[in-house]
């Protein structure tokens, strides 16, 4: 058998004949950039979401950027975030001028320690960023109250958490606002990239919208100097026709980590991800970890198992981030996740049975390591 890390496949044909009808209508009505598409989908966004605003972008970086340019944040200003993030993250916060001061992960959770937060805030802080990775939300009651009682402004990361709740509420609809990514390979993908902002402040909704079209106020009288990162509207109607598959996808992907957990049940040396008690993960990646994860890498790859690292180098390890000063032993958690992970397939329409010989293969491998 052969399982690839991912398959559109299934995805692609559920929403075939709705998607090229609604390319079909697009196409008709000759009208491409920030119109009735984008109209709809902010509105069906912002309702999946639970947040009285949302702001179609052209992916999920410039929505993180934009977030942070309206909330004032730049120059002389520090942000926290995980020292595991995705790189994304920490490009935003440097993109504007602030410097990204980083935060070990919960080495359970591989989402920012709220333990933590406290030693890393000096006067210079004015911002935390969430990033609810792999799916699985950030302990958002704790890191709410530390934003508060420092009077901090907190923008989560949604990009991978789409409909994912902590305490029963969506995640991307606790900070001030927030962005996420409909990158194709996201749980809500695009065909191309994509993004939006979220958020309960109606001001920095409209001022988002102006930063998001060169800053105009109304047509050519520009109130900001803004960027164009304007959302496609033939992206946001492929969007509007998948949005609607979200509940059944996301349970789909619910039941595969489900599976995998069953099937991975006391198998040595490997550790499984962590179900927090009021998190309710969206299960973006099905993450492992092991010692021997290179190798363990190989022997899938041998018997015909995708396989990806998310991610093999830490933003503060980065070539790009070197004038930042840091060097191998600065975020210890954040290294040994970069060492021990693995991403075992997951995508919609995979089989039982695949998930099934995916596991065979983790054992197989570790019943001879072991
Ligand atoms: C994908 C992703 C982004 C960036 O989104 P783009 O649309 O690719 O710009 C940011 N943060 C996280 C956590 C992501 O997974």
């Amino acid at each position: 058998m052969k399982v690839p890390y991912l398959s559109f496949d299934a995805a692609n044909e559920q929403v075939r004949a709705e998607s090229l009808a609604a390319f079909e209508q697009f196409f008709d009505k000759k009208w491409f950039v920030l119109g009735q598409e984008v109209k709809a989908f902010e509105v069906a966004y912002a309702e999946y979401n639970q947040t009285t605003h949302c702001i179609g972008v052209a992916n999920g970086l410039d929505g993180l950027i934009i977030a942070l340019r309206v909330l004032g944040i730049g120059e002389g200003d520090e942000v926290l975030v995980a020292s595991n993030s995705y790189i994304a993250t920490v490009v935003s916060i440097s993109d504007v001028g602030a410097k990204p001061v980083f935060v070990e992960p919960d080495e359970r959770t591989y989402n920012i320690d709220p333990e933590k937060l406290e030693a890393a805030i000096t006067p210079k802080t004015k911002a935390i960023m969430p990033v609810h990775l792999y799916g699985q939300p950030c302990e958002m009651d704790k890191i709410m109250a530390i934003a508060q009682k420092h009077n901090l402004r907190v923008i989560e990361d949604n990009a991978q958490g789409h409909g994912a709740t902590f305490d029963g509420q969506v995640t991307g609809s606790f900070g001030d606002i927030n962005a996420t990514s409909f990158y194709p390979t996201k749980n809500l993908g695009a065909l191309g990239d994509a993004g939006a902002m979220t958020t309960n402040d109606a001001a920095l909704a409209a001022e988002a919208a102006k930063v998001r079209n060169y800053g105009f106020e109304k047509r050519y009288y520009c109130k900001y100097k803004g960027m164009n990162s304007r959302l496609d509207e033939c992206q946001a109607a492929l969007l509007n026709v998948k949005l609607k598959y979200m509940a059944t996808w996301t349970a789909e992907r619910q039941q595969i980590a489900k599976w995998y957990r069953t099937a991975l049940a006391d198998v040595p040396g490997i550790i499984l991800p962590y179900n927090h008690p009021k998190a309710n993960s969206v299960n973006h990646i099905f993450l492992i970890r092991t010692e021997q994860r290179d190798q363990l890498q190989s022997y899938l790859r041998e018997h015909g198992v995708g396989t990806l690292i998310h991610y093999p180098v830490p933003p503060h390890l980065q070539e790009a981030y070197q004038d930042l000063g840091y060097q191998k032993g600065d975020f210890p958690i954040a290294e040994k996740l970069a060492d021990t992970s693995l991403s075992l397939p997951v995508f919609i329409g995979m089989t039982r049975e695949q998930v099934n010989y995916v596991a065979e293969q983790v054992k197989a491998f570790c019943l001879v390591r072991a």
